[in-house]
């Protein structure tokens, strides 16, 4: 059985502040060591559940050579692999050759979500708002759509409570959660200890890879439209001669394709 681990840092317990996720950063060094260990909790989880095969790929832009590359290698978990990838939603090969289920580890809410620690959409200073067919989306909704491409269901989320109740409500109430924190507001929160949050991931893994029959993959529809409202016109701008994108207005484009993964190459490549 092959299991895909998708992490980011943001939802990590014990992180709550943008020095924590970025690379360079005095503060990131710890950081991204609680971040693997929250990776190990969720395979030994899905170890226990039966996976043979556990690939872990790491969603984290943490700025130059850490971009994708939080992890810290001596100290993860012997029986996973994990992919260093150079472009954001690049790597699919795990998926391609068939994934029984996903676990996404440590994602944070989308943009314009006050409690959400650290909210954004993919970059803060680009992305206002993203819509698969009219339903809002962020960075869950995203590589859920990925996974579900490959007829892969996401079966857990981690992070806190805000992104865990973004995630239930786009996925179905099938879908298992745990918050390691509650969002208090973009850069605060009331954290369980990491001790705690690893018990709980490494608990909801092994369930969530046990009942994964239940979830459905996702999939935002066919045809698919993908809208993107940005920051300004100088996002928009790109776009003039992209073929099947439209754009809308000085901040909104739309991306039309017959499936979700064709508009988002359209889109985002
Ligand atoms: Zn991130």
């Amino acid at each position: 059985m092959r299991v895909f681990v998708v992490s980011d840092m943001e939802g990590v317990s014990g992180v709550a502040k943008w020095e924590q996720v970025s690379g360079g950063e005095p503060l990131y060094e710890e950081a991204r060591k609680l971040y693997t260990e929250e990776i190990n909790a969720a395979v030994r989880g899905a170890k226990a559940a039966g996976a043979t095969e556990i690939v872990v790929m790491d969603c984290h832009g943490a700025g130059k050579g850490w971009d994708f590359n939080s992890l810290v290698p001596e100290l993860l978990d012997p029986d996973c692999e994990w992919v260093v990838q150079n472009e954001w939603t690049e790597y699919t090969e795990v998926l391609e050759q068939g994934c029984d289920a996903a676990l996404f580890v440590a994602m944070h809410a989308k943009a314009g979500t006050p409690l959400g620690v650290m909210s954004h959409t993919i970059s803060g200073r680009e992305y206002h708002d993203l819509r698969f067919n009219g339903v809002s989306v962020g960075e869950t909704g995203i590589n859920a759509a990925l996974c579900g491409t490959w007829s892969c269901p996401v079966v857990l989320v981690t992070g806190d409570d805000v992104v865990c109740g973004e995630a239930t409500e786009l996925l179905g109430p099938e879908l298992l959660t745990v918050a390691v924190k509650q969002g208090l507001g973009r850069a605060s929160a009331r954290h369980l200890p990491p001790v705690r949050a690893r018990e709980l991931i490494e608990a909801a893994a092994k369930e969530a890879v046990e009942k994964r029959d239940r979830v459905q993959p996702y999939d935002p529809g066919k045809p698919c439209e993908i809208e993107a409202d940005f920051a300004d016109a100088g996002f928009v701008e790109r776009y003039r001669h992209r073929q099947g994108v439209e754009i809308v207005d000085g901040r909104t484009v739309v991306s039309r394709a017959d499936d979700w993964w064709a508009a988002w190459r359209q889109l985002y490549f």
